[in-house]
Order: C-alpha cells, then sequence, then structure tokens
C-alpha cells in the first residue's frame, strides 16, 4: 500500500461574520435558533428585488487574502452559478467564477489557488418526518471559499491546515469558524496514484465537520482507493460523504458529466474595480488586521517559549494576552518562563475542569497578581505545590498570592535560623538515622528531610532544609 501516493486538495467554506447578510440588510446572526426570522424579499429571491454588495463581507475576504499572501484582485464581479434545490431561493447562487477576490497565496507551506466570495444557501431539516422543512436565516449570509492547489500528501498535513486556517480566520475576527457549527466546512479532493506526475481518480468527501473528520476520512478513502486498485478494480469518480458513527465515506452522487452551471455575471450587481475604492486599498485593509498566529508564534519562540506551550497559547487569546500581560512584570527569562509553564499546564487544567474557554474568558485575578506568585516560587517563598494550590484559589475567588499563601500557611520557611533549631531537634530526636546517614545509608537524609516537612508543616523549603541537614551532619 505504501507505493501510492495520497494527493489531496482542500474547499473550504467558512461563513463571515458581518452584521448583516451578502446582499440585503436582513441580519446576519448563527445563533438565532427561531427558523425564517432573519429573511426579507431580496434573500428570498423575490422578483423586482435587487441585490446589494455588503462591503464589510469584501473587506473580510481581501483580509484573508492579505494573510495568506495572494494577490488581491484589481477588478472582480459576481456571476450566477443556477442550479435548482430548495434551499436556494432564487435558483441560483450568487458566486465569483472568472474573478475570484484572491488568487495565490500559501498557508503552512501549502499553496492556495484562490479565495472568493459568495453566499450561503438555507438549512434543509430532513428528519422530521415524511417531509422536508428549509430555514431560510442562512440564505444569503456572506460565505468565503478558499481552494488549495492539490499538493497535500497526507490526512495529518490536511488536518493542520485546516486548524491553521481557522485560527487565521479568527486572528482576523472574519469568521467564528467553529467547525461543529457548520461555520467552517471542509470538502476533500482525494486521489492514489503510483505515478507523481498523474493524478488518479479524484473522489470528493462532503461534510467534513471537525479536523478528526478530516483525517479520518481521508485515511479511510486511502485505504479504500489502495484496495480497489490492489485488486484491479477502478476508482469511480464521485462526491462521496462521511458518515461520522460509522466511520466511514459513502457515495452520494456520480459525477461522470460535470455539472453545467451555466455561470455568468450577474447583471444586477456593479462590476468593482478594487484598486478605485479607497475603502478596499491594500494600505486601508492592512491597517484594520490584527496579529497574525505565525507572527505570534515567532515572537514567542524570541521569548524561548517552548513549542508546545507556543501551540496551547495559540488558539487561546484569554491565556496569551493574560501570558503576556504578566511577562511584563518579570524582569527575569527563567521567571518568564515559569508563568508560561503554570500558565498552560496549571492554569489550563483549571479551565478546563471549570468548562470555561481560555479563548474568551476573563479571569477573577490580575496580571500583577499572577506575576507576584510566579516571583513567590522563583524565590522559594512558595513550594510548586502549594503555588499550584494557591492558583486554585485565585482562579476560583481571585486575590493576592501573598495574602492567600499567609493564610493558608503555606508561605515557605527559607529563614535559614529558624530552620536550623527545628533541624537540630530532629538531629538529636534520631540518632539512629543520624548513624545511617554517617554509614552512607543516603534514604535517611530524605527520612530527615520528610521529618523537617512533618515539624514545619510543609511550609519549609525543602531544599533549603536537606542543605541545612547536610551541612549540620559533616
Ligand atoms: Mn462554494
Amino acid at each position: 500500500m505504501n507505493e501510492y501516493i495520497l494527493t489531496v486538495g482542500l474547499e473550504v467554506h467558512a461563513e463571515l461574520k458581518t452584521r448583516t447578510k451578502m446582499f440585503c440588510d436582513s441580519r446576519n446572526d448563527a445563533d438565532e435558533t427561531r427558523p425564517n426570522v432573519n429573511v426579507c424579499p431580496v434573500c428570498m429571491g423575490h422578483p423586482g428585488t435587487l441585490p446589494v454588495i455588503n462591503k464589510e463581507a469584501v473587506k473580510h475576504v481581501l483580509k484573508v487574502g492579505l494573510a495568506l499572501g495572494g494577490k488581491l484582485a484589481d477588478f472582480t464581479e459576481f456571476d450566477r452559478k443556477n442550479y435548482f434545490y430548495p434551499d436556494i431561493p432564487k435558483g441560483y447562487q450568487l458566486s465569483q467564477y472568472e474573478f475570484p477576490l484572491v488568487s495565490g497565496g500559501n498557508l503552512k507551506g501549502i499553496k492556495i489557488t484562490r479565495v472568493h466570495l459568495e453566499e450561503d444557501t438555507a438549512t434543509s431539516l430532513h428528519d422530521v418526518g415524511d417531509y422536508s422543512l428549509v430555514d431560510f436565516n442562512r440564505a444569503g449570509v456572506p460565505l468565503m471559499e478558499l481552494v488549495t492547489e492539490p499538493v497535500i500528501h497526507s490526512a495529518k498535513e490536511a488536518g493542520d491546515f485546516a486548524r491553521e486556517l481557522q485560527l487565521v480566520l479568527r486572528y482576523l475576527r472574519v469568521s467564528d469558524a467553529n467547525m461543529e457549527k457548520g461555520e467552517m466546512r471542509v470538502e476533500a479532493n482525494i486521489s492514489l496514484s503510483k505515478d507523481s506526475k498523474k493524478f488518479g481518480t479524484k473522489v470528493e468527501v462532503k461534510n467534513l465537520n471537525s479536523f478528526r473528520a478530516v483525517e479520518r476520512a481521508i485515511l479511510y478513502e486511502v485505504d479504500r482507493h489502495a484496495s480497489l486498485l490492489d485488486s484491479g478494480e477502478k476508482v469511480i469518480q464521485e462526491t462521496r460523504g462521511w458518515d461520522e458513527g460509522v466511520g466511514k465515506t459513502f457515495s452520494q452522487r456520480r459525477k461522470e458529466e460535470s455539472n453545467d452551471y451555466r455561470y455568468f455575471p450577474d447583471p444586477d450587481l456593479p462590476k468593482l474595480v478594487i484598486k478605485d475604492i479607497p475603502e478596499f486599498e491594500q494600505q486601508a485593509i492592512e491597517k484594520e488586521m490584527s496579529e497574525l498566529p505565525e507572527n505570534k508564534r515567532r515572537r514567542y519562540a524570541l521569548l524561548g517559549i517552548k513549542e508546545g506551550d507556543i501551540e496551547t497559547f495559540l488558539p487561546n487569546r484569554s491565556l496569551a494576552s493574560l501570558f503576556e500581560e504578566v511577562a511584563k512584570e518579570l524582569t527575569e527569562k527563567e521567571q518568564v518562563l515559569l508563568a508560561s509553564n503554570y500558565l498552560t499546564s496549571d492554569l489550563v487544567g483549571l479551565i478546563k475542569k471549570a468548562r470555561s474557554d481560555a479563548d474568551t474568558m476573563s479571569f477573577l485575578f490580575s496580571a500583577t497578581e499572577f506575576a507576584e506568585l510566579i516571583r513567590m516560587v522563583s524565590d522559594k517563598k512558595l513550594s510548586s505545590r502549594g503555588a499550584k494550590d494557591i492558583l486554585a484559589l485565585m482562579f476560583e475567588t481571585g486575590g493576592s498570592p501573598e495574602v492567600l499563601a499567609k493564610s493558608q500557611g503555606l508561605l515557605q520557611m527559607s529563614n535559614e535560623g529558624e530552620l536550623q533549631q527545628t533541624v537540630k531537634e530532629i538531629l538529636s530526636a534520631n540518632p539512629k538515622v543520624v548513624q545511617d546517614y554517617l554509614s552512607g545509608k543516603m534514604p535517611a537524609l530524605q527520612f530527615l528531610v520528610g521529618q523537617g516537612m512533618k515539624a514545619t508543616k510543609g511550609s519549609a523549603n525543602p531544599e533549603v532544609l536537606r542543605q541545612i541537614f547536610v551541612s549540620l551532619l559533616k
């Protein structure tokens, strides 16, 4: 099976975050649960109505184009893609055919073919009875379509690309891109071939609604194609769906003849000479763009943050901005790394346990208080065990770590003078253990340190204790 070369190209649709729909002023609200509330004669396709282009949606796609290093169109227009289906009230979808807003570009080394702007369809409900229902709230919502070149060669690469694209869309604030809500939808064009210069027969898998589904569906198709080819059979060019429950793809429709959509430019919409519209000028768009994930990655790497921590920060913007504020308050590099550690492991653990969202939540403690906690650990005023307990309290109720540590009796005694007295008492109470230690039995030291921790109710710094024992036993 290894002799086959897998080739995948992705098509990703993402609903854009705008106040109104693509060509009318009906609200674009993905959270609306009442059916057919956000509709008007324009998005319902009534005769005699005129569409108007949503500028915000155009700007969103131009931002995506710049983020991917693509070429923004000088000229663009909208085309009618004609087909009949109950979820498409006009009998055509407004899309872009010959002149996409963005051409070319690159993400994670994957070449982008184009990014264009179109409108979403309505949602059909088929499982209500022996009839179907259609909800038009989504009809006409601005939809971005991104197409990659067929240059992906593994399921993981495809999944990683989709994950990174979601990050980019969120960082640009152009889409919430929640796959489970259908705000971002992936289709994969998959083929297997023995000849690196020739593609095999392509199968298109739709309805991939999670990153895991993208990866699993590709792996499933690799196995399916390989066993067909191994037994001398042919792969049929078709569209397949993905059944998450059984973990299999299934045939939806054969694609011997390609659909004839009879594309033509929409006569009701103006053509756009992008470069002549001040709001669409590259510099104006760039000014509105926030930092991209790749830049954040570089900045964090320069701070010495380890890769795993960086990847935890990236999708969790609240956590990341807390980290950046904390880092400003810390003077030593070691402390910054320690802060990164506590945030990405301990705090993330607490956030998960509370079922909160590290991307959007606000914390009950301040960055200054968190920085204080880190300084207490690095100054050995607090053990790492103690710090975890204090952090949990700060997370639940807020408050100063110093005050919390005092009230919990967790402030560590690092004062040697105070500890020496305790150590001397332990030594005279345990002559046998002292004898063991002197005759070279190292576990004896561990026992003595343990006695010291017990005597100080855990408030001693174990490392300082150990040093005092060693020096007094010399
Ligand atoms: Mn499309």
